[in-house]
């Protein structure tokens, strides 16, 4: 059984949905049983998340456009692809209804002047549940028999909207019963990405990007005997190709060093994806939905021999905490206080960097909890900073984190230097340095304007054929 993701890219329009098809159809010729998981259209997303907070803050012109919008890009695939009028009529019937009722959801937001953290997870979601239905009547045009499924009927979650967590029991269970007579009838199921629903019924999400995570969730339910995420690249590259463009693929990745990509801002696969395969120890394959023929990426557990530095990645829209005072110096559990309020803030702490001094705490977490963990740490320590044991509490913003990950990295001397004379040799300043103990990464912060020469000049002292030293690596 293999389950296959394709991402807003690969649907994005009537070529791709076509291209798609084609993938899904050569699949099912070669495996009897296969689930496709599908995002939103490309944009649509983000033209109903957009739609939504406008009408909380009184427009109601972006929701109406929205609307006209969505209708005209998923009846155009429609009318090109879907040739038998029935079918093409019952979609019809099916969009207007979904856009009726996202039109209601957008003008109570308007009234009320207020969105909520589940109204917008029900808004959000609308986009994989006019995808998903338009993929598989494609399907069926292409003569593959296709049925469509929510994902809210399948995955159960808590109730933490917009990043929901899956409950694994129930979601297995429900995911066999319902998709299992599916299969067995020799049907290729389409299924909503990024979509769940908690034990009540009510609509959440998996976090941006999370089509990828519930491909993960469903194929490990399934005791599936792959993954395939179909995105717009080939594979996982050394690096992302829009900064890079002679990164290359990577041909293997093991679970840890995929994570840890993902995690550092390789947006090609969603943080979470990994958990669940590991879990079941599923093959995850990363491919290229418009060169199907190309290279691909196959995340697995082991690799019996690994280069050291794999890809190198960046994380944006960080901000570096300073907590710096010479008073610091030997009293106990600042650094243990520092990190509950920053978690009281529900605020995820990408890099800790010590100094061994202890003159200062510095660490990076995204730029929209800034303002609150700010707040909260001068108010935990209002004491220390009125006695000057805490100097100050310091932010920067507009920091990047980039990390070089590679599972060969441990035992490798000298990954570090050649990482800082590259930087040196550009001119870049480094505004902090953290290595995880796992010895899979090391990270190191700079500013913005910097980020993407960082990346592509360590990328070629590590990947350039034409540097000598690169060829350390082979
Ligand atoms: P999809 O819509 O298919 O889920 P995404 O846009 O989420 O696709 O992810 C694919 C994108 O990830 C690529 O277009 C690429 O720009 C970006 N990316 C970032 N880092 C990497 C990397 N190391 N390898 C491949 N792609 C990367
Ligand atoms: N459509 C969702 C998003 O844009 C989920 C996904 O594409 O994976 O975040
Ligand atoms: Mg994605």
């Amino acid at each position: 059984m293999l389950v296959l993701k394709f991402g807003g890219t690969s649907v994005g329009n009537t070529q791709a949905i076509a291209q798609t098809a084609e993938i899904i159809k050569h699949t099912r010729e070669l495996d009897d049983q296969v689930v496709i998981v599908t995002s939103a259209m490309s944009g649509v997303t983000n033209t109903l998340i957009q739609a939504a907070y406008a009408a909380a803050d009184g427009d109601e012109q972006p929701y109406r456009e929205a609307r006209s919008d969505l209708l005209l890009k998923h009846q155009l695939v429609a009318g090109q692809l879907i040739e038998d009028g029935v079918e093409r009529a019952a979609y019809g019937r099916l969009i207007d209804e979904r856009l009726r009722s996202f039109e209601r959801l957008c003008h109570s937001i308007y009234v009320l002047g207020e969105l909520t953290a589940r109204g917008l997870d029900v808004v959000s979601g609308m986009g994989e549940r006019m995808s998903a239905p338009l993929l598989a009547a494609v399907l069926r045009a292409y003569g593959v028999d296709s049925d469509y499924v929510n994902a809210g009927e399948l995955i159960v979650t808590d109730n933490n909207f917009g990043n929901a967590s899956p409950l694994l029991e129930p979601t297995c269970e429900q995911t066999s019963a319902r998709l299992r007579p599916l299969l067995e009838q020799g049907k290729v199921v389409v299924v909503t990405g990024f979509v769940a629903a908690t034990t009540d019924g009510v609509a959440t999400t998996l976090g941006r990007g999370g089509s990828d995570y519930s491909a993960a969730i469903l194929g490990s339910c399934l005791g599936a005997d792959e993954v395939q995420i179909w995105t717009d690249v080939d594979g996982v590259l050394t690096a992302d190709p829009r900064i890079v463009p002679n990164a290359k693929t990577l041909p293997e990745l093991t679970y840890t060093e995929a994570a840890e990509l993902a995690y550092f801002g390789a947006r090609v696969l969603h943080p979470k994806t990994i958990l669940p395969a590991i879990e079941a120890s599923i093959p995850i394959r990363v491919a290229n939905t418009f060169n199907a023929a190309g290279p691909t990426t196959l995340v697995v557990p082991k690799l019996s021999n690994g280069h050291s530095v794999k890809a190198i990645t960046a994380i944006r829209d960080l901000t570096l905490v300073n907590v710096e005072g010479r008073g610091m110096i030997g009293v106990p559990g600042i650094a243990a206080r520092t990190f509950q309020a920053v978690a009281d803030v529900g605020a995820n702490v990408l890099m800790i960097s010590q100094s061994s001094s202890e003159q200062s705490i510095c660490f990076s977490i995204p730029q929209h909890d800034a303002e609150q963990v700010i707040e909260t740490l001068r108010g935990v320590f209002s004491d220390e900073l009125d006695r000057h044991f805490i100097d100050r509490v310091r932010a920067q913003h507009n920091i990047v984190i980039i990390a070089v990950v590679g599972a060969g990295m441990r035992g490798t001397p000298g990954i570090s230097g050649r990482i800082f004379s590259a930087l040196g040799e550009a001119k870049i300043n480094v505004i902090a340095l953290a290595q995880g103990s796992s010895e899979v990464n090391i990270s190191l912060v700079v500013d913005d304007e910097d980020a993407d020469e960082a990346v592509r000049r360590i990328h070629d002292a590590f990947f350039n054929d034409e540097d000598p030293r690169s060829k350390i690596q082979s």
